[in-house]
């Protein structure tokens, strides 16, 4: 028998899904969301329900954003000849904090993983191929995460981009090997960039 009322009980376990959330928390959360102002827990459900509703990807890159294109893509002042592809969109924004890079980006929506049963297909490697052919690239930086699954998925994407005549590089192992691109500070993020290497 749960031992809260219906509706605390629901919010509980679905504050109890998020990771890094466990049990206690959750319920901690809860109760907070029921003694602020109503406007303020409101403003919480409406944020979730928006970015659910009024968030999608950029048509051209796979980043999020509210219109047809991201602001990065909108934008009239990136390098359009540099092409850094990403596995996900906060790998994206750390590297836009790094504001190392003024490039356009790729976000892969993901990695290949054989063992979760992520293949090529599932991510957007087709249509980043389309870019790299109809696009006037001269570099593409592989930013994919410096472990199994993203030194496969770099190898997978830069034997696929061999035909065209661009420059396949990667980040500098500035990055500890296993370590994640979010988690990576400003610094290393940029003397990973400013050191990258020929693939
Ligand atoms: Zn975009």
């Amino acid at each position: 028998m749960d031992k809260h009322a219906g509706a605390v009980s629901e919010l509980v376990d679905q504050l109890g899904r998020l990771p890094g959330v466990g049990r206690k928390s959750a319920e901690r959360l809860a109760f907070h969301l029921l003694r602020v102002p109503e406007a303020e827990a409101i403003a919480l459900a409406d944020a979730i329900r928006r970015i659910r509703s009024d968030i999608r990807y950029c048509q051209a890159c796979f980043n999020l954003c509210e219109e047809e294109l991201c602001a990065i893509c909108r934008s009239g002042d990136r390098d359009t000849t540099r092409l850094c592809v990403v596995e996900q969109p906060r790998d994206l924004m750390s590297l836009e904090q790094s504001q190392a890079f003024n490039g356009l980006y790729h976000v892969l929506l993901g990695r290949i993983a054989p063992l979760d049963g992520i293949g090529p297909d599932q991510l957007t490697i087709d249509a980043l191929v389309d870019r790299v052919r109809n696009g006037n690239f001269s570099e593409v930086i592989m930013a994919t995460n410096p472990n199994v699954e993203g030194d496969g998925t770099s190898l997978y994407i830069s034997n696929l981009l061999a035909e065209f005549p661009v420059q396949i590089t990667r980040l500098a192992r500035g990055i500890t090997a296993g370590s994640v691109l979010e988690y990576a500070n400003r610094e290393m993020i940029a003397d990973a960039l400013v050191g990258r290497q020929k693939l």
